[in-house]
């Protein structure tokens, strides 16, 4: 059996056609959804991600803002543009490319970004919304597999799903967004003691590790749906998953690719935050005498 693999590109286009349409809506309102993106040192891997959220704004007919700062910057000189992000109306979503040079404390920095424009979905405030099944800005790679398990057809009420990794930004929130929509689900992480026993009885896998090619074909059950959030650089410079593709392809029901899988989404997902926030504005923008 060879799995149905579930195109992220071809799923994202059809989504930022409907964001630009909308976004265009809202521009002849006389409100144009506006994301100033935060990039600190000169990591290549954060540089083409800020570069790639930038286009994707343009592409959508948003504002984007970026600013650049050097690897050496003090947390007071970002802190202080974060504060003046916050209170510009004018701007919806804020976002800071993670991760941060080693003088930052990242978590000071999210929590500094106002919860009304915390796009990524990284706040605390947020985070704790979703924990408790309330309306919040959703961590964006996670709510992009949730897409894609939509659109796919999977089942998810009752589904078995195990989610690898239980990072703050991909695993936790993941495993919630299943649980939300009646999932059973195990969260397994680097000091899960028997990985493939768990995998093997999962009707849906999230592998969000970090290792590339990590689940192999004989971890996963026969139609399985496999979802590969990692993004690896090999030594040859080619991205590859933290799945390996070749033999889990041959065992799953439904499989995410990489590159073309759920990273397109992602991006997807942060321009779809910043629509609603600039919604938001909107409305408050009417409703206020
Ligand atoms: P992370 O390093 O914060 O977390 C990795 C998790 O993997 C940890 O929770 C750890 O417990 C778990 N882990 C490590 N070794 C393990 C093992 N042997 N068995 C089971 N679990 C193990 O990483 P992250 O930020 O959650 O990202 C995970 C992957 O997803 C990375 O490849 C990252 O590049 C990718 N990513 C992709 C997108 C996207 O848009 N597609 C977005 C964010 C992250």
């Amino acid at each position: 059996m060879t799995a149905r693999i579930l195109d992220g590109n071809a799923l994202a286009a059809q989504v930022r056609e409907d964001i630009a349409q909308q976004a265009a809506a809202l521009i002849a309102q006389g409100v144009q959804p506006c994301l100033a993106v935060i990039l600190v040192g000169d990591n290549p891997a954060s540089a083409v991600y800020v570069r790639n959220k930038v286009a994707a704004c343009e592409k959508a007919g948003f504002r984007s803002l970026k600013f650049d700062y050097p690897a050496d910057v003090s947390p007071e000189v970002v802190l202080a543009k974060i504060d003046e992000l916050n209170r510009d109306p004018l701007v919806h979503g804020i976002l800071v490319q993670l991760p941060l040079p080693k003088q930052f404390n990242e978590e000071e920095v999210l929590e500094a970004i106002s919860p009304a424009k915390d796009v990524d979905g990284f706040h605390a405030e947020n985070f704790g919304l979703l924990l408790q099944g309330r309306k919040s800005f959703y961590p964006c790679t996670p709510w992009g597999v949730m897409k894609m398990l939509e659109v796919g057809g999977v089942s998810l009420k009752g589904a078995e799903a195990v989610v690898i990794g239980r990072s703050n930004i991909v695993g936790k929130p993941m495993a919630v967004m299943l649980l939300s929509q009646g999932a059973t689900v195990t969260v397994c992480h680097s000091q899960t003691r028997d990985l493939a026993f768990h995998t093997k009885r999962a009707d849906i896998v999230v592998a969000a590790v970090g290792k590339p090619k990590f689940v192999t074909g004989d971890m996963i059950k026969p139609g399985a749906t496999v979802i590969d959030v990692g993004i690896n650089r090999l030594p040859d410079g080619k991205l590859c998953g933290d799945v390996d593709f070749e033999s889990a392809k041959e065992v799953a029901g439904l499989i995410t690719p990489v590159p073309g899988g759920v990273g397109p989404m992602t991006i997807t997902m942060l321009l779809s935050n910043t629509l609603e926030s600039a919604r938001r504005a909107a409305a408050h923008f009417q409703s206020t005498p």
